[in-house]
C-alpha cells in the first residue's frame, strides 16, 4: 500500500550524521547511490535520532554533522533533485512504527544479532542502553514507513535487512498491514580497511581519510598507512596483499594495480615512492569533492533548505503508511 505513485521500485539508505563521510562510505555506498538514483526512486535518511544511540550526550552535535553529510552527499554527485533527502527528526511516523514492531522481538533476539555483537566488540555504546540495543527495529521502521522494496547495504548489514524483512511479515500475519517486505541489495565492494589496516575505515575508530582533506592532510594519514611490514629497504620483495595502500589502489585506482603490484613484488621501488603516488592520485582524486564540499557546506540556507523540501515530502508518503498501519491495528476512530 505504500507503493509509489510512479512505477519504479523504492529504496532506502543513509547515514548517521556522526561527522563528516570518508572513502569507506564513498566505495561502500556513496557511489552506488550516485547510479542507484537514476533508476530507483530514492530517499536517503539522514538517522539523527539514531545518531544518538551512541553520542547521546552530544546533541549539539547533530546539527553541524547533518549539515556535514548533507555537503558529503552532494560533493559525493547525490542529486537531491533525484534522491530525497530526509531528516530522521523530522518523520516522527517512524518511531510510532517502531514501537508496533517491537511487540515482535525479543531482547535476546536482539543481543543476538552479528551486527550488534561485533559493534559491542568494538566497544560502541559501551553502556549498551536499550536504545542502541534496538537500532535494527528502529532501522526496520525507517525502512518500512516509506515502502522501501529494496535497502542496498554491505554483507556486514544483512542480518539488518532479515530483521526487518522478519518484522514486517509478522506485522502483515498478525494486522494485515500489508507492509511491502525489504530485501537487502548487498553491494559486492569489499569494506575499505582505515589506515591502521586493522578495521574498516570508520570516523570513530580515528582511521579515516575524509571526502574533504586537505592534501596536506591526505599525505599525513597516507604516511601512517600501514603497508608489508617485511619490507625493510627498498629492495626488499614486497606482499601487496597484505598492504592496506594496494587495497586503495584495487578500490580506487584499479588500472594502477598490475604495475604496483609488479614493482611491489619485484622490489622495484621503496614503499615511499608508493606512497607518493597514491598522494598524488588521491588528492586529483579527493580534490573536487573537497571543492563541492567547501561551497555548499558555506551556504547552510541552501542545505537546510534541501533537507526539509526533501522531509516533507517523505513525510507524506509516512503519514499514509501509518494512517493504514492504525486503521489495521484498530487505533484509528
Ligand atoms: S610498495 Fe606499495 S604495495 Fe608494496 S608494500 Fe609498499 S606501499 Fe604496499
Amino acid at each position: 500500500m505504500t507503493q509509489a505513485s510512479d512505477a519504479r521500485k523504492t529504496i532506502l539508505t543513509g547515514d548517521r550524521p556522526t561527522g563528516n563521510l570518508h572513502l569507506g562510505h564513498y566505495v561502500g555506498s556513496l557511489r552506488n547511490r550516485v547510479k542507484l538514483q537514476e533508476e530507483y526512486r530514492t530517499f536517503i535518511l539522514i538517522a539523527d535520532v539514531q545518531a544518538l544511540t551512541t553520542h547521546f550526550e552530544h546533541p549539539e552535535l547533530l546539527r553541524e554533522n547533518t549539515l556535514n553529510v548533507v555537503a558529503s552527499y552532494l560533493a559525493a554527485g547525490i542529486d537531491p533533485e533525484k534522491a530525497t533527502l530526509v531528516r530522521q527528526s523530522g518523520i516522527p511516523e517512524i518511531h510510532e512504527l517502531f514501537v508496533y514492531f517491537s511487540l515482535f522481538v525479543t531482547v535476546n533476539q536482539l543481543q543476538q544479532n552479528p551486527t550488534i555483537k561485533n559493534e559491542m566488540r568494538l566497544g560502541y555504546n559501551k553502556g549498551h542502553s536499550l536504545a542502541f540495543l534496538s537500532y535494527p527495529v528502529h532501522q526496520s521502521a525507517d525502512i518500512a514507513v516509506f515502502g522501501a522494496h529494496l535497502v542496498p547495504v554491505g554483507q556486514d548489514q544483512v542480518p539488518h535487512i532479515e530483521e526487518a524483512r522478519d518484522l514486517v511479515g509478522k506485522m502483515n500475519a498478525q494486522y494485515g498491514t500489508e507492509l511491502i517486505e525489504p530485501e537487502a541489495l548487498v553491494g559486492t565492494a569489499q569494506a575499505l580497511p582505515g589506515i591502521d589496516g586493522q578495521e574498516k575505515m570508520s570516523k570513530s575508530l580515528g582511521n579515516a581519510i575524509f571526502l574533504c582533506d586537505e592534501d596536506k592532510e591526505i599525505r599525513a594519514k597516507i604516511q601512517k598507512t600501514k603497508t608489508d611490514p617485511a619490507r625493510l629497504k627498498i629492495d626488499d620483495k614486497g606482499h601487496p596483499d597484505i598492504c592496506t595502500v594496494f587495497k586503495y589502489y584495487e578500490a580506487f585506482f584499479p588500472e594502477e594495480t598490475a604495475a604496483v603490484r609488479q614493482k611491489c613484488e619485484n622490489g622495484a621501488w621503496g614503499c615511499g615512492h608508493c606512497k607518493a603516488l597514491i598522494n598524488e592520485r588521491l588528492g586529483a582524486f579527493i580534490g573536487p569533492m573537497r571543492e563541492t564540499y567547501k561551497r555548499v557546506r558555506a551556504d547552510e540556507g541552501y542545505l537546510w533548505g534541501l533537507v526539509n523540501r526533501g522531509t516533507l515530502s517523505a513525510r507524506e508518503t509516512a503519514a499514509k503508511t501509518l494512517d493504514h498501519v492504525r486503521a489495521k491495528m484498530h487505533l484509528k476512530a
